[in-house]
């Protein structure tokens, strides 16, 4: 379990982790009603930066409005999200890089299954920024649990009630040796891991399911595709079939926590030939040039805190 750093922000204010607690009877806890993001933080030459900050915003709020959590956006600003990141980041002092997982929960007491009109409270805590697959090849499993649909439970919102659904997947892919699982949609396609986005590399192209394929619109994807055009690397957004994955010269998880993962195994198959792929490497080389603030696209895709 990753380790977590002593100081959190919670409701108002910075507290001691163990005081950054919701009631039972938040609505949070009885039905997951909870957004959130995570976000990496890095020392750089410049200081610690958080990476894409302000894209994490806009998915906290667009989840949020998804949902109905609709007390959210009239009560916090991106400027005071970032004085809350600076002050936690300052509190713990982090000379590695790090996680910030910042969550909306709908702390109204017993208020019935619904959204509107509640309060929130917002919490930030830092966390070791250990990657949930192996960094050198990672093996998945075709999951039985279906990701859930547009109409059931919206992917794109980072809900946390939602992730139940990645749990069950994930826990049945590490049931069975496996490192993460491959969710497919109603309709049998490609979605993504319990907790990254995927990409295919066939015959030179870049392939990812499209933002309509039940995924969850990951900030390190787009920044793949905005990459791959800048690197003249052709790349489409469609969907996906289980079996062009199969026969995929490359393949790779994206994601915070994921950071460019190789995939090397697919439901007993191989990968390409089972080794990380020169694209793969190219994109992962260049994807943590710009976290680590030594890139051109650093200083736009970078905020100090
Ligand atoms: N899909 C899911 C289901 C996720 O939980 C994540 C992690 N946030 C991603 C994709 C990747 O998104 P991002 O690149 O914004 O971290």
């Amino acid at each position: 379990m990753a380790r977590v750093y002593d100081m959190a922000y919670m409701r108002d204010r910075l507290v001691p982790l163990s005081e950054a607690n919701l009631s039972v009877t938040s609505s949070a806890v009885l039905y997951g009603l909870s957004v959130y993001t995570v976000f990496p933080v890095e020392p750089t030459p410049q200081g610690l930066a958080a990476f894409r900050l302000h894209d994490h915003w806009d998915r906290l709020v667009n989840s949020s409005k998804i949902i109905g959590i609709d007390t959210f956006a009239t009560t916090w600003t991106y400027e005071k999200f970032v004085a809350v990141a600076q002050e936690v980041i300052a509190a713990n002092t982090p000379t590695e890089r790090v996680f910030v997982r910042a969550t909306v929960h709908v702390d109204a007491s017993v208020a019935g299954t619904r959204s509107r009109g509640l309060s929130t409270a917002m919490s930030m805590f830092v966390y070791e920024a250990s990657p949930i697959v192996p960094q050198d090849g990672c093996r998945l499993k075709t999951s039985v649990w279906r990701r859930t649909a547009d109409d059931a439970i919206p992917s794109r919102a980072k809900v946390n009630g939602a992730y139940v659904n990645s749990v069950l997947a994930k826990q049945d892919a590490l049931d069975s040796g496996y490192d993460d699982c491959l969710l497919l949609d109603d309709e049998g396609h490609v979605c993504e891991l319990s907790a990254a986005n995927i990409f295919i590399v066939r015959n030179g192209t870049l392939i990812t399911p499209g933002t309509s394929s039940d995924i969850l619109e990951g900030i390190n994807r787009r920044t793949v595709l905005g990459l791959a055009a800048e690197m003249n690397i052709p790349a489409v957004e469609r969907t996906v079939d289980l079996t062009e994955l199969y026969l995929a010269d490359e393949a790779f998880a994206c994601g915070t926590s994921a950071f460019i993962a190789p995939v090397k195994e697919v439901d007993a198959r191989m990968v390409g030939n089972g080794t990380p792929g020169a694209m793969t490497m190219r994109l992962r080389e260049r994807l943590a040039a710009i976290q680590h603030g030594d890139d051109s696209l650093s200083a736009t895709l970078l905020t100090l805190l």
